[in-house]
């Protein structure tokens, strides 16, 4: 999968190396990448509180896989903590059952 933002690769490189490399290899060298997903200011924008938020049991949060994750998720924030449609501390490998290409 190729990164979404900058913030989104800074975030993949600092926490999982591995898998940012893999992503680096699937990212165009002259593609210029918004500093955040659409997504990730969808959910500013949108003024969501976290009470408003699905809860990670209700969504099935999970571990994810190499192929589908939080990290490559368009909800995604890419700071750790942020998801524009589920609350909580979001690790970028794991899975819920809103993810999303
Ligand atoms: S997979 Fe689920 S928890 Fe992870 S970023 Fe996407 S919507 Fe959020």
């Amino acid at each position: 999968m190729p990164f979404k933002s900058e913030s989104q690769r800074r975030y993949m490189y600092a926490r999982h190396p591995g898998i940012a490399k893999q992503w680096q290899k699937h990212t165009p060298k002259d593609k210029k990448l918004p500093e955040k997903a659409a997504a990730y200011h969808l959910g500013y924008l949108l003024g969501k509180k976290s009470a408003e938020l699905k809860a990670k049991p209700e969504v099935n949060y999970r571990a994810g896989s190499e192929e589908r994750n939080c990290g490559n998720c368009q909800y995604f924030g890419g700071e750790g903590k942020d998801c524009a449609r589920v609350n909580g501390p979001i690790s970028a490998s794991k899975d819920c059952d809103l993810w999303k290409a």
